[in-house]
């Protein structure tokens, strides 16, 4: 008898062979195949008369077959079976090619459900290849699953039968008995069945409004946990905080934003709770010099800080301006990446450990078990969007409750904010430094290249320098993208020749930590009039003397993404400039470049990205941390989310660690969200 954590390959029909291709995609078990939901579903229950059936879209008509014609080979051992069929406003031609074995399944005078696209006159109506199911099945809803190579829909559909059948018994209920009533529930088996087998789209509906329930208080309760600090003591309150010392020996004035940020900081680090707070402020405003003030702040009262950054490029650049910003003060910044050798590592780490290091800079080698601080107080994540929850909780795992500052530049909406931090307090900085211009922002087609090395050349020759960004490393790196900017193609075949005696640096993904920051010191020094980069540097890259921003094949990136490579430039005093080069017509890629043409405001910006949701959005995985949704939405169930996220805290506060025997399936359920990622219920 087959069990829900069997591995797929003991479900009948499945095998070894299968089982691998199904763990391609992420199934291993039985369990995971009935949780792998269908994307969309074929709905067969309303058809139209041939006649009528609409041109230029997907529809399903009812026919009944006239003739199976036989099989006939064309060139290239392709085969062709034509099939006569109609209803009574009129005839079809149904084609199969190369696909035989899909007309032996139609039996002639019978009547069957066919969906696609239907071309031809009224009268005779034609057809290639449609999906049918007889006019007699019992479900005329059919679910389309995601497949692989080697992994047919009704082949799929079948196994998730065949594991209903087997295992279905056993989806045992994890929500009280009386939330299902509450809150007009469906049970989760009835979810289950109903997902993969629904006879009707409502009851596809009942189902999905389970599904999301679930996910939605799984995630709750997952951040909840992570989160557990609000109410604790922070074993770094600091009692002095002697910031004009640090304000005094700056280059430049601080803003009056960033002002305020600071003694919103000073407040939360001499108060008895630990700090839980955003810094958002837009690319430019300044973030990394709050954060600079918070940590003399924390050295004045004997504390370390940590400063935790998305990539090595930022990290080694944050090491620097810190390491500028903070010797006057004889404190000493350690940069720890992973890419340290073991030569310098031990050193460091005994640095960190018995507090010689001050401050440490680094990517989340900062979190690593090795890692032991002498006294930290004070821990920052810089670009938070980039990292998940969970890093957050273990850079506060480092000491007994640090005060937490976490940056970001990509603005969040209140609901997801919430979410992500909860109880978090937010600073904002609504104001850039002094003489800044406005970037000004071109969108043209590759036809308009040479001018644009010419404008390139002209700025270069006054002294400036310029980033150029492509997508990729080699074109074959991504199949149907023969089109897109290899950077390495571009570098060697336009940069080059455009730009003759020009010093132009290649910098990519693949190059080694040490080469990338090789690289990217010798630009910032100027040693290099141009840098040609995939997006390894959309992050936090400060070089003021860099005015120009090129985006090759700038439809491929969301708003969010393309204002922060934008963002690259316009740090200096000089006038700046953004490009995007796109060869992409369509009217939505159109119109998102033009919005960010008209638009530097980055709330604006991530506003229009969550209203059309363009390539790698805002709400793709990456840009926010969060485990992968399957069928909530953070926007469209909003209300959902509100009424779990209540449901969460009542529980957790009645179980904290859900070891109760009641709540096994809960925790179950939040440990398969977070993809069985260790959270510990303490
Ligand atoms: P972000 O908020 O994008 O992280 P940074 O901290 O990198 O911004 O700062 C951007 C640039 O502005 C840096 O070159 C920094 O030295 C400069 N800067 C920061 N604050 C001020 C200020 N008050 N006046 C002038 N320049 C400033
Ligand atoms: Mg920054």
């Amino acid at each position: 008898m087959a069990t829900l954590s069997d591995n797929i390959q003991y479900l009948k029909g499945v095998g070894e062979k299968r089982a691998a291709l199904f763990a391609k995609m992420g199934i291993a078990t039985i369990e995971q195949l009935l949780y792998a939901f269908p994307r969309k579903y074929t709905d067969y229950s309303q058809p139209y008369p041939l006649a009528a059936a609409p041109y230029g879209s997907d529809c399903v008509v009812r026919v009944r077959i006239y003739s199976i014609g036989g099989e006939t080979r064309v060139r290239g051992g392709k085969s062709i079976t034509k099939v006569m069929a109609g209803d009574e406003s009129g005839g079809l031609v149904i084609t199969f090619f190369n696909n035989p074995y899909a007309a032996k399944k139609l039996s002639a005078e019978g009547e069957y459900l066919l969906h696609g696209r239907f071309t031809g006159l009224p009268a005779r109506r034609e057809i290639i290849n449609p999906e049918f199911i007889s006019a007699l099945s019992p479900a005329p809803l059919t679910p389309i699953y995601h497949l692989t190579a080697g992994l047919g829909n009704t082949y799929v559909a079948k196994c998730v039968k065949t594991a209903l059948e087997a295992c279905a018994d056993q989806l045992h209920e994890p929500l009280p008995i009386s939330w299902l009533q509450q809150y007009k529930l469906c049970s989760l088996k009835d979810a289950i069945i109903g997902v993969h087998c629904p006879a009707s789209m409502q009851q596809v509906e009942t189902a999905r409004r389970r599904l999301i329930f679930d996910e939605l208080l799984s995630l709750q309760l997952g951040l909840l946990t992570l989160r557990s600090r609000s109410h604790t003591v922070t074993g770094a309150k600091m009692e002095k905080a002697d910031v004009e010392v640090f304000y005094k020996a700056l280059p430049f004035k601080p803003t009056n934003a960033q002002k305020r940020a600071v003694t919103e900081l000073i407040a939360d680090f001499k108060s008895d709770q630990p700090m839980n707070r955003l810094l958002q402020g837009d690319v430019g405003s300044g973030k990394t010099l709050v954060a600079a003030a918070g940590m003399v702040i924390a050295a004045q009262n004997g504390f370390q800080s940590v400063l935790m950054a998305p990539t090595e490029i930022l990290a080694e650049q944050h090491a620097a301006t810190l390491n500028r910003l903070l010797e006057p003060f004889g404190l000493t910044v350690a940069l720890l990446t992973g890419s340290i050798k073991a030569s310098v590592r031990k050193p460091l780490l005994a640095a960190i450990a018995d507090g010689r290091a001050h401050i440490v800079v680094g990517t989340h080698a900062v979190i690593g078990e090795k890692v032991q601080f002498h006294k930290l107080g004070f821990a920052v994540t810089d670009e938070q969007h980039r990292f998940g929850v969970r890093q957050r909780s273990l850079l506060a795992a480092k000491a007994q409750n640090p005060h937490l500052l976490v940056m970001s530049a990509t603005p969040i909406p209140r609901t997801l904010g919430l979410l992500m931090f909860g109880d978090l307090d937010i600073s904002i900085l609504d104001e850039l430094p002094p003489g800044r211009q406005p970037i000004k922002t071109y969108a043209v087609g590759t036809d308009k290249r040479a001018r644009m090395f010419g404008f390139i050349e002209k700025h270069l020759a006054a002294g400036r320098q310029a980033y150029i960004v492509c997508p990729l490393i080699e074109e074959s790196d991504a199949d149907g993208a023969a089109d897109m900017q290899a950077v390495t193609t571009y570098f060697e075949e336009i940069a080059k020749p455009l730009l003759p005696g020009r010093k132009i640096a290649l910098m990519h993904g693949k190059l080694k930590a040490a080469e990338k920051m090789a690289v990217m010191d010798a630009f910032a020094k100027g040693e290099y009039d141009v840098l040609c980069s995939t997006t390894v540097i959309e992050v936090g890259v400060d070089v003021p003397n860099s005015t120009i921003m090129v985006i090759e094949n700038a439809e491929r990136y969301g708003l969010s993404a393309l204002h922060q490579l934008r963002g690259r430039v316009g740090r200096g005093s000089n006038e700046s400039f953004c490009i995007l080069v796109s060869d992409h017509q369509g009217k939505d890629s159109t119109e998102r470049l033009q919005f960010l043409c008209k638009t530097t405001d980055g709330f604006e910006i991530a506003k229009f990205d969550l209203e059309h949701r363009g390539p790698g959005d805002f709400f793709g995985n990456r840009q926010h941390g969060l485990p992968q949704l399957k069928v909530a939405d953070l926007m469209a169930d909003s209300r959902v989310l509100y009424v779990t996220q209540e449901l969460a805290a009542q529980l957790l506060q009645e179980d904290a660690a859900l070891q109760q025997p009641q709540h096994k399936g809960l925790r179950q359920m939040v440990q398969r969200l977070f993809n069985n990622e260790e959270i510990s219920f303490n």
